[in-house]
């Protein structure tokens, strides 16, 4: 049975100071939500420099620390960029790839085109990314999804198999068991606007046909798919009692303790 997995992408937000009191007043919240139930697990993703902090005052707690990102080298003269190893001993046992945000791909767009191209990840750096941290045995959460306009014209699901693809390209399926893939609807992301359930089930469904194809069906039966793109407290329970949706990412929610542990109950 594959175990319920929330997270909560904090992205730029929170200065560290913030962060240990959204983190202080998450504890119990998270405790209580999961105590009659070990199959659900949680974690958040705080930015670098609150990762050191906020994993010392979560030792001992049910909650994991990720990274929003990584680089795929282990060190050397790559001026502004951390390695597997940083965000290891930082704490982080799990780290987000691949996110529509870091591959330059916004619902609403707030970057000016002229410095889009500081936001380049593709398939091929997130695959070395995903590499990367299976050989440092740090989760990958790989991010997949589609904008409105490849949507509106019948992309959605090519799209993503394609990412998936590009991804996951020299992975052998028994590195990726505990691997996850997060389905997020580009359009959904930080829009207030959530995919319909029953479309985001049957995404993620096509998710895991893609992930049979990739490595096999027993492998693809394993990976958790995640659902990400506007979770609030409201849409989760209805979200995650779907079979083929293994929890939720969570952007902005995760940024309210009452709300994101409202979103662990529901996951719960
Ligand atoms: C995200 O950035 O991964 C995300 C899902 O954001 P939000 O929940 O704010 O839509």
């Amino acid at each position: 049975m594959r175990k319920k997995l929330v997270v909560g992408n904090w992205k730029m937000n929170m200065t560290r100071a913030e962060a240990l009191a959204c983190v202080e007043g998450l504890i119990p919240l998270v405790e209580h939500a999961t105590i009659n139930n070990p199959h659900v697990e949680v974690g958040i993703c705080p930015p670098y420099l609150a990762i050191d902090a906020v994993s010392h005052m979560l030792r001992g707690t049910k909650v994991a620390v990720g990274a929003q990102d990584v680089f795929w080298k282990e060190s050397g003269a790559f001026t502004g960029r951390v390695s597997p190893q940083m965000i290891q001993e930082a704490g982080c046992t799990m780290c987000i790839v691949g996110h529509s945000e870091t591959r330059g791909r916004f619902g609403k767009l707030e970057v000016d085109a002229s410095t889009l191209g500081y936001f380049a990840e593709t398939d091929e750096t997130v695959n070395l990314k995903i590499l990367c941290l299976i050989y440092h045995s740090i989760t990958p959460i790989l991010c997949v999804g589609e904008t409105l306009a490849e949507r509106e014209a019948g992309r959605t699901d090519s799209v993503i198999a394609a990412q998936l693809k590009g991804a996951l390209k020299g992975i052998d399926g028994s590195e990726y068991t505990s691997g996850v893939v997060a389905y997020e609807p580009v359009w959904a992301i930080g829009t207030g606007q959530t995919c319909d359930t029953a479309e985001a089930e049957r995404v993620c469904g096509m998710i895991r046909s893609v992930l049979a194809e990739v490595f096999d069906e027993d492998t693809a039966q394993e990976i958790r798919i995640q659902y990400g793109g506007s979770v609030k407290a409201s849409n989760a329970r209805d979200l995650f009692s779907q079979p083929n949706i293994d929890g939720g990412l969570v952007g902005g929610a995760s940024l309210n303790p009452n709300e994101f542990g409202e979103i662990v109950r529901a996951a719960s």
